[in-house]
């Protein structure tokens, strides 16, 4: 049997000493807390009648026929509705099983680290409905960039933590969460927002979000009794992705894509991209593909999506391409924009900019599908959250666009 909390040689437990107790409480929660019927029956009953689920599955044809005309004609698109969750995307399912699972474990303050400031809401979130305090670290330069998400934290009664440190974006802001931990352990649950970091996360985060995948292998049951021919997720820390493909991993005819983000283009150097061009290394407590230079040094992520901007990923996806089971491509920022624009017009969905990477690849999975099985394929998208962040973003890109 593989070693706990290892994905083949990726994943483990990579920490300062002081933690170890703190992660070995969690773990045990994750094996002996989480399974029972209690904590399933009160976390899925939020999940029904406060954050909407089960989100739908929707078909996009206008969408399919833009692929058409582009030369993959044929595919039949479907959208996971993420984007209908309370607060906007699919990291308040994580947060709410988390901060439940901390209430159990009688801690009495949670904090977080987030860049674009979506998982500090939806920790924010789960705090203020759960009645527990939630202080929030976030990059100094993030806290500029994303002030409305900095607004809604307030609102929920959060404390927002400005980082002055390294780079002052998500990855100096979960490094000073980790420090804060240490100092805290006793009290304190660490809400991590992706599949990343020491083990138990990467387990503990894919299963509070594999609800996606689940939900959408009983959708497709329920339409026709056909499986989708690929799976498509946008990569991050990698937790939409994982929680979509999870329940998909035993259907060996289903294909996964995953897509991270080529910022200005995987050569210049400038991405967050570390499945397509980085190496083996360890990032905040895990052994996993990250983004290096030639002496071990983590390179500096550039994505125009915060969301996607972190030059690590989950262990568990450095295994899944190791084993082939996945394939991970890499959509620069132009290709992501034009890409949003496209869903806007076609589906009237306005969708995340981290979301719009996995819209922009569906020429090339459709056209490697079509390859594979000679017909045109079904296709499922996690549609991870909506675009209203992301608006000024759009709209700039829209005025430049108008100004050629
Ligand atoms: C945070 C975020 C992501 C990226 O995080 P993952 O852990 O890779 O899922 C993707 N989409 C949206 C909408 C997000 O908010």
């Amino acid at each position: 049997m593989a070693q706990a909390g290892y994905f083949g040689q990726y994943g483990g437990r990579f920490v300062a000493e002081t933690l170890v107790p703190a992660l070995e409480e969690l773990t045990r929660a994750y094996e002996e807390i989480v399974p029972t019927k209690e904590f399933q029956d009160e976390w899925r009953g939020l999940l029904a009648s406060y954050v909407g689920r089960p989100t739908p599955v929707t078909r996009a044809h206008q969408l399919g026929a833009l692929l058409t005309s582009r030369g993959a004609p044929g595919a039949e698109i479907w959208l996971k509705r993420e984007d209908l969750c309370h607060t906007g995307a699919h990291k308040i399912n994580n947060a709410l099983g988390q901060v439940l699972l901390a209430k159990r474990l009688n801690k009495t303050r949670i904090i977080a680290e987030t860049g674009a400031g979506q998982h500090g809401v939806a920790t924010a979130t789960a705090c203020a409905v759960l009645g527990l305090p939630c202080e929030v670290y976030m990059g100094a330069v993030d806290v500029e960039r994303q002030a409305p998400n900095v607004g809604r934290m307030k609102m929920l009664g959060a404390r927002v933590i400005p980082v002055e440190s390294g780079s002052r974006t998500l990855k100096d802001a979960m490094n000073e969460a980790l420090r804060d931990w240490v100092t805290n352990v006793r009290t304190t649950h660490y809400c991590v927002g992706s599949a990343a970091g020491p083990h138990p996360y990467p387990s503990l985060v894919r299963d509070l979000q594999r609800v996606i995948g689940a939900e959408a292998l009983e959708q497709f049951g329920q339409l026709d009794q056909k499986l989708p021919d690929a799976v498509v997720a946008c990569v991050g820390g990698g937790s939409n992705a994982i929680g979509i493909f999870a329940d998909f991993v035993p259907h060996t005819d289903v294909a996964l894509y995953g897509v991270e983000a080529a910022g200005h283009g995987i050569e210049t150097g400038h991405h967050a991209a570390p499945l397509n061009a980085g190496g083996v290394g360890v990032l905040h407590g895990s052994l996993t593909r990250i983004m290096q230079d030639e002496n071990g040094q983590v390179l500096e992520a550039h994505s125009v999506s915060a969301g996607l901007d972190y030059p690590g990923v989950g262990p568990e996806h450095a295994y899944l391409q190791e084993l082939g089971r996945a394939t991970y491509l890499a959509v620069g920022d132009e290709a992501a924009l034009n890409a949003a624009l496209d869903l806007t017009r076609t589906e009237g969905i306005i969708c995340a900019l981290e979301t719009a990477h996995a819209i922009a690849a569906l020429t090339e999975v459709s056209e490697r599908e079509t390859k594979r099985l000679g017909r045109p394929p079904r296709i499922l998208v996690c549609l991870s959250g909506r675009g209203d962040k992301d608006l000024v973003t759009y709209l700039d890109y829209l005025a430049k666009k108008e100004a050629k």
